[in-house]
């Protein structure tokens, strides 16, 4: 039964995937979300149902437009099978639970902002705003007025903690070095992780952005980092760990003791 439910997620995930993907393209190019069917980039003729059916069309059509027979990247299908994983670790990691729903959201809000970060550098202020509310919902609903009180502070300690890291960055580069969408994305990040796991998912993600920016240097001389999926990234692999912040402050301080030792 476990693994039918497993294999149910993936599925659901491959879907859900292609629907994020669509969504973050058209909030990414500011189109508006509502617009009209989906088409092909190159000929701009609409798709049907059967061009759209996550990894089977991409492999049956063999990567290529059914009209125009020109290359379709392989970015939705990789962004599909993303989300079916991720989705599938989901109820693997917590089970039909108040976390369960915390992290397909937080699943979700990562591959929406993966597509419109990676591919526009933007993430859309709608769709923060939209997976905000739903957190505090689910929020509320776990844990009442306490839990959402707690959530909305840590929310705001971590924006705060990003902005003025914002302002420090600009002050001492002389240019922008954090976009203003990743010091709204903290405040989302912080209705999932107490500051301190925050915290560290701001450490971790720079720690993952490190080699991509490397890459990046070397390749063009004024590199621009799309920081808000690795942000996102650090944020849910430390959720599902299940880490609290008394157990991470102990493996610190064993850590700074085994080391001194
Ligand atoms: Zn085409």
């Amino acid at each position: 039964m476990e693994s039918l439910i497993l294999i149910f997620m993936f599925v659901i995930g491959l879907f859900f995937g292609s629907f994020f993907c669509v969504i973050g393209m058209r909030l990414g190019r500011e189109e508006g979300f509502v617009k009209g069917r989906s088409y092909c980039d190159h000929c701009h003729h609409s798709l049907s149902f059967l061009d759209m059916v996550p990894i089977f069309s991409y492999l049956f059509l063999r990567g290529k437009c059914r009209y125009c027979h020109q290359k379709i990247s392989p970015f939705s299908t990789f962004i599909e099978l993303f989300t079916g994983i991720l989705f599938a670790i989901s109820y693997y990691s917590f089970g039909f639970s108040y976390e369960f729903l915390l992290s397909l959201l937080g699943v979700s809000l990562f591959l929406i902002v993966l597509t419109s970060d990676l591919l526009y550098m933007i993430i859309p202020d709608s769709v923060l705003l939209f997976f905000s509310i739903c957190f505090l919902i689910v929020r509320f609903f776990q844990g009442g007025f306490p839990l959402l009180g707690s959530s909305l502070l840590s929310g705001g300690i971590l924006f705060l903690f990003m902005f003025l890291l914002m302002k420090l960055g600009n002050f001492l580069f002389k240019k922008e070095s954090l976009g203003g969408g990743d010091v709204k994305l903290l405040f989302v990040i912080g209705l999932l992780l107490d500051p301190l796991l925050g915290l560290v998912a701001v450490f971790l993600g720079s720690f993952l952005a490190l080699p991509v920016a490397l890459v990046l240097y070397y390749r063009k001389k004024e590199p621009v980092i799309p920081y808000g999926p690795f942000l996102l990234l650090a944020a849910l692999f430390l959720f599902f760990t299940k880490i609290t912040s008394s157990e991470l402050l102990s493996f610190l301080t064993n850590l700074v003791a085994f080391s001194y030792h």
